[in-house]
């Protein structure tokens, strides 16, 4: 705890951290869970350490009284959305951006990266269905949660910004069509996809189409219909 008489708290999971000769976050698991803080090995620099005082000696508050709070510990940030996710009438909704290979990427507005964590822990259950995702800079979870994560989010939010990449020269055929699921990278952008059975019960608000990383995507905000 501390080196050099200092004690540094971990903005990520407030838990008390050291910190290593190279300046990196020794591996913790967050206070009351067996998760591995994702602030471990990072730089401290990076990860927003605080940097306190070490225990204080000879002033001990004794007796009950009011006591102020010395608690004035930073707020920690919201996550802020990465940069290759859109925003929608000048606005950052929820976002879910589907690759066309690999997991997920999933961002939502007013919450800290903790409370993503705990969030998505809650909706996909496994630790392993979600990671940090460092060189996406956002959360993200395994594809076959998709339905769930994109209903707990229409569920708290007005809208849901939806995005995949697809291939414009890839037909759309009855495989597609006929398909279950919600995978689609052909160039209908999913809309003929399983006869549209992955979207029902939302409303299309407005489409438009990106690139990221040379690659063609397509973005819909959708809003539960009704
Ligand atoms: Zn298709
Ligand atoms: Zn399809």
């Amino acid at each position: 705890m501390g080196v050099g008489g200092f004690s540094r708290t971990c903005l990520k999971c407030r838990n008390f951290i050291t910190v290593d000769q190279d300046g990196r976050v020794v591996a913790h698991d967050r206070p009351l869970s067996r998760l591995l803080c994702h602030a471990s090995g990072q730089l401290a620099v990076l990860v927003s350490v605080e940097w306190g005082p070490g225990p204080r000696r000879g002033r001990r508050v004794v007796s009950g009284g009011k006591g102020h709070r010395r608690d004035r510990r930073k707020k920690a940030e919201h996550l802020k959305p990465p940069e290759w996710m859109p925003n929608y009438q000048g606005e950052h909704p929820p976002t879910i951006g589907l690759p066309a290979k690999g997991w997920f990427g999933v961002w939502f507005p007013a919450h800290t990266m903790w409370e993503h964590e705990r969030k998505l822990s809650s909706w996909v259950g496994s630790d392993r269905s979600f990671r940090w995702d460092g060189r996406e800079g956002c959360w993200t979870v395994a594809g076959a949660h998709f339905p769930r994560v994109s209903r707990e989010l229409l569920r708290r939010y007005p809208s849901l910004l939806i995005g995949r990449e697809y291939n414009p020269r890839e037909k759309c055929n009855s495989s597609c069509r006929n398909a279950r699921g919600f995978l689609c990278t052909c160039s209908c952008r999913a809309r003929n996809h399983g006869h549209g059975k992955w979207r029902s019960g939302w409303r299309t608000l407005g489409e438009f189409h990106g690139r990221r990383a040379g690659r063609p995507w397509h973005w819909t905000a959708v809003t539960v219909a009704g």
